[in-house]
């Protein structure tokens, strides 16, 4: 069992952990066109700082690791940190969540260093709409879906393809990528967009709620719930005739702070304990001026007992997180 609790007594068992600020792409609920300002790369952590960290927090009751960014596969040499985190936990849960440019080239090191599984991040099967959705250039969804293939040949099970629906953007293939899914054996996942993009442009208009995701698709292929929420963000809907799921992550309309299981640290070592906190814990402070294990593992218990109840999405106190979601790790 998890020492990591917080004062609501949630148990705290899975750790995202951004390896990069920096993207090859500007999606439009993400980033500006323009980039943004990245993190110097002194101040990322080297994989030895994000190894020794991992040890402790395995030791504290992590079970589940999620490599992330920014891009994480623009992390160079990213096979020799998942075969020091394997070797730190042989049974650990490790996955990663990338946009899937680079898989066609990296899925087999990925897999054979010891990566078990993949998020894959596609907005569009309409290959000049995607384009506009990433701002970049290059018959990219061609290259993705190849990418997705290759990752299944090397081995990476399950792959779960993440969807953020935007009004005015895509929410009419939400069929198409339903088919996708079925045809594919990949989990597709259909996130409601959140007030996480760096340039401020978030709107309730703009959110496609759950509910009206699932009815959508349902009409055509009809569905039947296959779980709770357990401690997993998506809401996973069977397809009735039993060809493959679907999820749906309605962070916004239908918010499940309360079995919120995981925390996060930032590609320049910050502890943050919600995608929404407004403080976060200088665990690379800690690091870089000689704590030991200890001193950093009390730091993280003391953190995790003060995460926050859930985010006040759609409240009048609200308040948008200083970073955007590149800069967090999503
Ligand atoms: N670059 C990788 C990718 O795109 O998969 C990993 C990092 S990205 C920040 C992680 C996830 O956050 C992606 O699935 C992305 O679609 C999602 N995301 C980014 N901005 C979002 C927003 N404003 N609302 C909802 N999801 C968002
Ligand atoms: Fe890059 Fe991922 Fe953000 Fe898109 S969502 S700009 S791929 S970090």
């Amino acid at each position: 069992m998890s020492r990591l609790k917080d004062s609501f007594g949630r148990v705290i068992d899975d750790l995202r952990i951004s390896l990069t600020d920096r993207c090859n792409f500007r999606c439009v609920y993400c980033m500006p066109a323009e980039g943004l300002a990245w993190v110097p790369k002194r101040e990322i952590l080297t994989y030895e700082e994000i190894l020794r960290l991992v040890r402790i927090f395995i030791d504290l009751g992590i079970r589940t690791v999620r490599l992330t960014g920014g891009e994480p596969l623009m992390r160079q040499d990213i096979d020799v940190l998942i075969e020091g985190l394997i070797r730190l936990a042989p049974d650990l849960d490790l996955s990663m969540t990338s946009n899937g440019f680079f898989l066609k080239d990296k899925a087999p090191r990925l897999a054979a260093a010891g990566l078990k599984r993949i998020n894959v991040s596609l907005d569009s099967l309409q290959p000049e709409r995607f384009e506009r959705m990433v701002r970049r250039e290059g018959q990219l969804v061609f290259k993705i879906l190849d990418g997705l293939q290759v990752a299944r040949a090397a081995g990476l099970h399950p792959i779960k393809l993440n969807c953020v629906v935007m009004r005015g953007y895509n929410e009419d293939e939400l069929v198409d990528f339903a088919r996708l899914g079925r045809e594919n054996d990949y989990q597709v996942r259909f996130i409601e967009y959140m007030p996480l993009d760096a340039q401020g442009a978030w709107s309730m208009q703009a959110v496609v709620p759950g509910a009206e995701i699932l009815a959508r698709i349902h009409t055509v292929f009809p569905l039947v719930p296959a779980s709770g929420h357990g401690t997993e963000p998506a809401t996973v809907y069977r397809f009735a005739d039993g060809r493959g799921s679907i999820g749906v992550i309605a962070s916004v309309t239908e918010p499940f702070c309360e079995s919120c299981n995981r925390i996060r640290i930032t590609a320049d070592g910050q502890l943050r304990t919600c995608l929404f906190s407004l403080h976060e814990y200088n665990l690379k402070g800690l690091l870089r001026s000689g704590a030991t294990d200890e001193e950093i593992a009390d730091s993280i218990l003391a953190a995790v007992w003060k995460k926050e109840a859930g985010h006040k999405i759609n409240q009048p106190d609200f308040v948008k997180p200083a970073r955007s979601m590149s800069a967090i790790g999503g």
